[in-house]
């Protein structure tokens, strides 16, 4: 088998180049391969993605790129429509020309963040930024180029490599003696690592099984707050380092409006992954989890 991914270097596609390899040939792409290198992974040339498609004759492609900058996506309308409803919505008519699987990766910014119940996948759209418009424009692009697909829609992300909030807090709670994080937005913070290893399962059983075509939700079970989730990195890093010196003494629950962005996010951007686990036969570890073992390898 031979599988395309996508922004190889990103939090999710670092961990998809791990959990992808043993699925067969695996030929790994970012923004700066070009075809002289065996593949163009630049969303921004759509020209180049479809002579890579048609080149390599995939039988799964992953799109693991995007433009996650969610506020300056906000003064980027035309470079995030691109990267995520343009590109994706290309690769999906390449995958329908070669007959490959496409999987690509969605959000809870697709929702308005109404309610308190998780969303189902069925439930009305209604994003709120440039971002959460744009990927639900890439989904629709996909399902309507009949192309055969898995789209995941994850939320809060986050991976061992690079930055991202966890560490933020970390380093801030070092710094300063009391730290002000929001507490109105619900979710729950879902590892790089499960995405990609819920991944490669599921794409073992939709090859098998083309009925498992579809969007899914895909996110770590229980809900916080980022104030509750800042809490519980603090915590951690307490139980896991001793030694750590941590000034932080307090975590000051504010509401989102005490912290204005170009963007504007879903409160309740709980996600029910019933579809998931029932279809794939998978159960989804709590996000303390996956966020308790992402610690211990950074400290
Ligand atoms: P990252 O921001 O970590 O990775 C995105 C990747 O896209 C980066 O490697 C980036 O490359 C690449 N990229 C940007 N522009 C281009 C381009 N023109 N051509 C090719 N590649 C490009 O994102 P995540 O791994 O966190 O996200 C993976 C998926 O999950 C995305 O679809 C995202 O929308 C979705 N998602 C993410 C959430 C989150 O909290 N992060 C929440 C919900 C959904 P470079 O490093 O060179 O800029």
């Amino acid at each position: 088998m031979k599988v395309l991914l996508l922004g190889k270097n990103g939090q999710v596609g670092w961990e998809l180049q791990r959990s992808l390899a043993p699925l067969g040939e695996l030929v790994a792409l970012d923004r700066r391969s070009t075809l002289a290198d065996g593949g163009c992974g630049n969303l921004e040339d759509l020209d180049g993605l479809r002579e890579t498609v048609a080149r390599l004759r995939p039988d799964v492609i992953v799109n693991a790129a995007a433009h996650t900058a969610v506020d300056r996506a906000e003064r980027e309308l035309e470079l995030a429509r691109t990267l995520n409803a343009t590109a994706p919505g290309v690769l999906a008519d390449a995958a329908h020309a070669v007959g490959a699987l496409l999987v690509h990766y969605s959000t809870d910014y697709v929702f308005d963040g109404s309610g308190t119940a998780p969303w189902t996948e069925d439930a009305a759209a209604g994003p709120l930024s440039v971002y959460g418009q744009t990927k639900l424009e890439g989904e629709q692009r996909i399902a309507a180029s009949g192309a055969r697909h898995l789209i995941f829609r994850t939320s809060w992300v986050y991976a061992a490599r690079g930055g991202n909030f966890a560490k933020t807090m970390l380093r801030l709670g070092q710094e300063r003696e009391r730290l002000t994080v929001i507490d109105d937005q619900f979710g729950a913070p879902t590892g790089a690592e499960l995405i990609a290893d819920v991944t490669a399962h599921a794409i073992r059983q939709t090859l098998r099984e083309d009925a498992r075509c579809g969007t899914y939700h895909l996110a770590a079970a229980g809900e916080t707050t980022w104030n509750g989730y800042a809490r519980f990195v603090l915590e951690t890093a307490r139980t896991l380092k001793p030694d750590l010196v941590m000034k932080a003494q307090d975590v000051a629950p504010v509401p989102t409006s005490a912290f204005p962005t170009p963007a504007r996010r879903p409160l309740n951007s709980r996600l029910d992954t019933t579809r998931l686990r029932e279809s794939f036969g998978l159960s989804m570890p709590h996000w303390q989890h996956g966020v308790r073992r992402m610690l211990a390898e950074t400290l």
